[in-house]
Parts: C-alpha cells; structure tokens; sequence
C-alpha cells in the first residue's frame, strides 16, 4: 500500500493527526502507543513510507538500522535499558500487522514471556 495520503501514519509525520512525539530526525520519528502494551511503549517510524518490512530495499538498510540505534537511545534515555527491553516488527496482518506503514515497537518496562504470542 502506497496511498500515503490516507496511510495513518504518514499522517502523524505531516502533524495532521497529533500524537506524542518523543523523537524527531530527518530519518525517523518516535511517538507513544495510543494503546500501550507496557510501561513504556514507543513506535519509531521511518518518514519515507514503507508498508512493512518486507517492502524494504536494499537502499533502505541504513533507515533499517537507524531505526534500531532510535529504539536503544530511547531506551537509554527512559533506563528501561537495565531491566531489558524488546523491539517488534509485526510483519503482515498474519503477525499482527495492523497499520501499514512499516514501525517499530519499542516495549519495556515489565517483564516479557517468550515465545510471544
Ligand atoms: P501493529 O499492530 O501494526 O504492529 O501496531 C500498530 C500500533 O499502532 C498499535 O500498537 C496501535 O496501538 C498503534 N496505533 C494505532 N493507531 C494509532 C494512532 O492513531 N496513534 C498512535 N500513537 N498509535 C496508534
Ligand atoms: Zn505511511
């Protein structure tokens, strides 16, 4: 999906639906889940519009990567770094996907299972 007019969350990165920002570069920005599955539980999204992980390029890694090195300095930042912390990418409805424009979900703040479920 493409249709970055109507697609959510293009639309938090052009401030027309507000959210919590608690990051901003010219590569990524982070806001707080509306719905929050832990204490501290962040979205780091890549401005360019990606609809999943499985639509990333090869020109795409370092955004890949900055998105992770986003994750761990919020952690550091919130020190949910010492107790642990986990990042998520749901890929596809299948795996929970539900906004398709590609995110990663920073959670921490309480203990997690494994496997997920
Ligand atoms: P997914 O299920 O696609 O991996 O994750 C989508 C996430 O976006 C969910 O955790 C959901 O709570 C969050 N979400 C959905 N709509 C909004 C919104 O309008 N604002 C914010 N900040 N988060 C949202
Ligand atoms: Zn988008």
């Amino acid at each position: 999906m493409n249709d970055t007019a109507h697609c959510l969350f293009c639309r938090i990165i052009r401030k027309e639906i507000p959210a919590k920002v608690v990051y901003d570069d010219a590569t990524s920005l982070a806001f707080e889940d509306t719905n929050p599955q832990a204490p501290t539980h962040i979205l780091v999204i890549p401005k360019k519009h990606l609809a999943s992980l499985d639509e990333a390029a090869t020109e795409d890694e370092p955004v890949l990567g900055h998105l992770q090195w986003v994750a761990a300095e919020l952690a550091r930042d919130r020190g949910i770094d010492k107790g642990g912390y986990r990042t998520v990418v749901n890929n596809g409805a299948g795996a929970g996907q539900s906004v398709f424009h590609l995110h990663l979900h920073l959670l921490g703040g309480r203990s997690f299972a494994w496997p997920p479920g």
